[in-house]
């Protein structure tokens, strides 16, 4: 549904939704008044690795510092795979605590994770963030990409976006909103069902591929699983997702792998202690 766009300027913010049938304008000024800057991180596959400290989905060029290994499996020493690298840098306009350092996610995709929540304790996976980066006196990557699995490199496409609530959280909006009770199954003029429009889904997803993308909503796909803060007890922030469509992770199906951090208060954590939920269709 890409080509049919119409774009609702908001500031320096561009929303992009599908040309929508409608009966939908009124949900849309609704929407508006919940909507979140995000950006989506397309990949584009390139066949040269980008930078050891650039934001990347893929490769094997992770920043690892001189006193760190490669992250592997405590239990079976197998190495993990770099799944995503974020230069906290390049999103200082956002939210977040974190405005320089490197967050990392690895993930040992042969290995049956063991927790809904994966946390910086769950086996077979490994959270980093780093927050001094010494580019001169990274360490050199000596494996091979075939040794951990990796996903090709890419480049990464930012593309600013606005974020709409999902209808699968019960906490994006409050239950007595338009859009919570909104008839998805109504017909359209044209006999099709309202919700079979778009993705599929009972919502408003405005992209047809699971992209990538750091900031806004957290793209449910089943029901929320938003964490919650070991430290404070409130649900995590929404960091980022790795849509697993546009990448050529070992995944079995396709979905999302979602981060979260929490700093509610200074010792919640944040990148130091934060969460990830994998969703998958
Ligand atoms: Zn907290």
């Amino acid at each position: 549904m890409e080509p049919e766009t119409q774009d609702i300027n908001n500031n320096d913010n561009v929303l992009q939704l599908p040309k929508m049938d409608e009966s939908l304008d009124r949900l849309i000024v609704e929407l508006k008044e919940h909507k979140r800057q995000g950006e989506l991180l397309i990949n584009e596959p390139s066949d040269e690795e980008t930078g050891v400290t650039s934001t990347k989905i893929g490769g094997i060029n992770f920043y690892l510092p001189a006193n760190k290994k490669w992250p592997e499996n405590e239990e079976t020493g197998a190495k993990l795979t770099p799944v995503v690298q974020i230069n906290m840098q390049d999103f200082e306009d956002y939210n977040q605590k974190e405005k320089k350092g490197i967050f990392q996610l690895f993930i040992d995709f042969d290995y049956k994770l063991k927790d809904v929540v994966l946390t910086k304790n769950t086996i077979g996976i490994e959270l980093r963030y780093l927050q001094d980066i010494a580019e001169k006196k990274a360490r050199k990557i000596e494996i091979s990409p075939d040794e951990v699995s990796a996903a090709s490199p890419s480049v990464i496409k930012r593309q600013k976006f606005l974020s709409l609530p999902s209808a699968k959280s019960q906490f994006d909006l409050p239950q007595s909103h338009l859009f919570m009770k909104w008839a998805w199954d109504k017909q359209a003029k044209d006999g099709e069902r309202i919700w079979s429009k778009y993705n599929y889904t009972e919502g408003l997803y405005i992209e047809d591929e699971l992209l990538s993308r750091f900031g806004g909503y957290a793209p449910w796909i089943n029901k929320d699983q938003t964490p919650v803060c070991s430290v404070c007890g409130n649900r995590m922030d929404f960091l980022a997702a790795v849509g697993t469509e546009d990448t050529d992770f070992n995944f079995d199906e396709d979905g999302y792998i979602m981060i979260f951090a929490c700093n509610f208060m200074s010792k919640c954590g944040s990148l130091n202690n934060p969460s990830v939920i994998i969703q998958t269709y």
